[in-house]
């Protein structure tokens, strides 16, 4: 998932790059307006998070600008003051949610989740969006896995860890990644211990499968097929 950021705030803009490449997004940042319209234009993004108070080219500018030509993007505004002038502009000019300073980042992960759970609705019906990785087929909106046909049962949590290793597979995802990735949840002990006993869970779920998790000492975890008949096929 690839985030654009506008935001000429260094402090706000960096912690926020790290909070969400963290989170596992990939991110480009904007410190101005010309500069995140330069980036929209050339790359393609799954979500913006735009400041409104941006120097030279104000973050409704862009927005609107933006909207001439691409209506489908999600939009995060992030506004300096909670008025209602200007949460109204936001949305009027096409953003599809807001946020007032100073916000917690749990506030707007579970703000980024669901818009990029939307978009992804919006674009793709839940039976297409059926992924398959050799034995194993994910359907990320359904929420639903199997092995060979055979349906496999996730805690909400295996789920996350699975979603992010899939998404991840041939890299590292380390457990500060697989922290942020329960963040949202209310199950309490997120700590190395935890993250262990789910890696093991997991793993036994995946039995059966072409999909190993390896463990890569001091780094975190890796999800490797087996076999070449794993290679990833998507029926969308
Ligand atoms: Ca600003």
């Amino acid at each position: 998932m690839h985030i654009l950021l506008a935001e000429d705030d260094a402090i706000l803009a960096d912690a926020l790059i790290a909070h969400l490449r963290g989170a596992g997004y990939t991110v480009e940042h904007a410190p101005n307006g010309p500069v995140a319209e330069f980036l929209l234009q050339k790359q393609h993004f799954d979500l913006s998070i735009l400041d409104l108070g941006l120097p030279m080219i104000s973050g409704l500018d862009v927005l609107r600008n933006m909207r001439t030509s691409n209506r489908q993007m999600p939009v995060i505004i992030l506004t300096a003051q909670d008025t209602l002038d200007s949460r109204v502009a936001g949305l009027d000019a096409g953003a599809d949610d807001y946020l007032t300073k100073p916000f917690d980042f749990p506030e707007l992960d579970a703000r980024v989740r669901a818009m990029l759970r939307r978009a992804s609705v919006q674009s793709a019906s839940p039976a297409n969006m059926e992924l398959g990785f050799g034995k194993l087929s994910f359907n990320p909106l359904l929420r639903r896995a199997h092995i060979d046909g055979a349906p496999i049962d996730l805690s909400p949590r295996e789920w996350t860890l699975l979603e992010l290793l899939l998404v991840n597979r041939d890299n590292v995802v380390t457990k500060e990644q697989i922290t942020q990735s329960w963040s949202g949840d209310v199950a309490g002990n997120s700590g190395g211990n935890a993250i262990e006993v789910y890696i093991h869970r997991l793993r036994r779920r995946l039995e059966g499968s072409d999909l190993d998790i390896r463990t890569v000492r001091g780094l975190g975890y890796l999800l490797k097929a087996d076999s070449k008949s794993a290679a990833m096929r998507s029926a969308s």
